[in-house]
């Protein structure tokens, strides 16, 4: 059982084990990297945790020797805070064995996998999680922070689908030990877990989750030239986050067109129905097939890694916008900087379903009720154009500030100065409560991380 580990007593030295890289081996380039270009820093050493015990003692090491330490899933931290320089990255992704459970509609799963190998293992039982949509994203990042993609509309948030998580958090005793939170049993930290973000309470090893049944869905795809942006974002944004929750649907700003995309867990003749607001705009370009939803996951993501530095920043609507707004929007997406960006865009994805329904036990994820989820995004290979994109992204997000609220923790934005409110809303103080009762000594540390209460 995943919870057997104890904690070591911190009398006795603490040893790294597990598969430590240090700087000196010929693999620690490759172990240091992150997924995003622009952030590259150089830990004292990567920690490949292969069961729970590995991280308590890494733990208990760094309190020993006084090191700071970062937990690692995925690698996909939009602000590179799963790294440090001088520092022990604790790497839970060689971590990787799933039990399902398929009369309980539940999966027992380590932290080590990726979204793309848990759809995957789910999908050939017919099973799913709602996740996002990048096959290498860290499911130990997503749902520690929230998660969302397609599927979320009809089951919800990543986080609000978590039952229990197996989590290494430091003891008294200046070590660390492995604990069990569900309902009955830190009913508080599962609390936090659900959205609360990563690497703020402890290093998560193990999630059990509720499944839920997945076969053929519909996929559709919809594009219009540039000029339609105006007619598409007001028919998506009146119509969207009040239709069937059985649909997903994202819609891109992109700097020549403008596209919605999505899938439907129901017959095609509904979904063209449902589809009639967008389709009667402009004589899109169309393409609505029937998939299998593990199998099209699968295919969007086998293609090479096209852009190497990104940068993103977050934020909910919560009223339609204007016509203002969105002639913000069509500013930046056809300015002269954007047409040099290879990965210029405006993201957006549909909200409502059961995005508004709270677990029982409740959850940190606070952004419930706003209409969707929208980002500035910008992705690039050309290093000496790192500052004049970077400030494009910063300008665009100040730009709709005016209309739009908060930020989603999963993609952190250093620029905000109440980030604390910006995610968590009404959660945050009771966050700092809970960080004070597990991490009284605040070890789990990095910028924007929960302070004290
Ligand atoms: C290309 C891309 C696409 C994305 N698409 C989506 C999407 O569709 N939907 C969505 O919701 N989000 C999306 N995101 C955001 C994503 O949810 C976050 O980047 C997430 O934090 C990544 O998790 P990770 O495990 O890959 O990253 P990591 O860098 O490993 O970790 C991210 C954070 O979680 C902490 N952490 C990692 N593992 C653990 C652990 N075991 N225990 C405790 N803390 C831990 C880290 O310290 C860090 O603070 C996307 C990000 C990228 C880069």
């Amino acid at each position: 059982m995943l919870t057997s580990c104890s904690g070591s007593g911190s009398k006795t030295q603490a040893v790294l084990t597990g598969r430590v890289v240090y700087p000196d081996d010929a693999n620690y380039p490759a172990a240091k990297q992150l997924w995003d270009g622009l952030f590259i820093t150089f830990p004292l050493a990567i920690v490949f945790a292969q069961q729970a015990q590995d991280v308590i003692n890494a733990i208990t090491w760094c309190r020993q020797n006084n090191v700071e330490f970062r937990a690692r899933s995925g690698r996909h931290s939009l602000e590179g805070w799963s790294s440090l320089n001088g520092g022990i990255v604790i790497d839970v992704s060689e971590m990787k064995n799933i039990v399902i459970n398929r009369s309980a509609m539940t999966a027992t799963l380590q932290t080590g996998y990726n979204q793309g190998e848990i759809v995957a293992a789910l999908g050939q039982q017919n099973l799913t999680l709602p996740l996002g949509s990048e096959g290498d994203v860290g499911v130990a990042g997503v749902t520690l922070g929230g998660g969302f993609g397609y599927l979320t509309r009809q089951f919800g948030v990543t986080c609000d689908n978590l039952l229990a998580v197996d989590i290494v958090v430091p003891s008294s005793s200046g070590s660390a030990k492995l604990i069990h939170a569900d309902a009955n049993n830190h009913a508080d930290l599962l609390w936090a877990c659900r959205g609360g973000g990563g690497g703020n309470f402890g290093i998560a090893t193990a999630f059990t989750f509720r499944l839920h049944e997945i076969n053929n869905v519909i996929h559709f795809k919809l594009d219009w030239d540039f000029a339609s942006v105006p007619a598409v974002i007001n028919a998506w944004q009146s119509w969207f986050p009040f239709v069937d929750a059985r649909l997903g649907s994202t819609l891109v700003v992109l700097p020549k067109s403008v596209e919605v995309e999505g899938y439907f867990n129901g017959p095609e003749v509904e979904l063209r129905h449902l589809l009639a607001p967008l389709l009667a705009i402009n004589s899109p370009n169309q393409l609505i097939e029937q998939v299998n939803y593990a199998e099209k996951y699968a295919k969007n993501n086998a293609g090479p890694r096209q852009l190497n530095n990104w940068k993103f920043s977050s934020s909910w609507v919560y009223q339609p916008l204007s016509a203002h707004a969105i002639a913000i929007i069509m500013q930046y997406m056809s300015s002269d900087i954007a047409a040099q960006i290879p990965g210029a865009n405006y993201w957006c994805l549909g909200w409502g379903g059961a995005t508004r329904k709270v677990p029982s036990g409740g959850a940190a994820f606070y952004h419930r009720n706003p209409l969707y989820y929208a980002e500035p995004g910008a992705g690039w290979n050309d290093n000496s154009k790192t500052p004049e994109f970077l400030i494009w992204v910063e300008n665009f997000s100040v730009a709709m500030r005016p209309f739009v609220e908060g930020g989603y923790v999963n993609v952190p934005d250093a620029s905000f100065v109440n980030w604390g409110e910006l995610y968590y809303g009404i959660n945050y103080a009771r966050l700092r409560e809970i960080k004070s009762m597990y991490d009284p000594e605040n070890i789990f540390n990095f910028p924007q991380s929960i302070p004290l209460a």
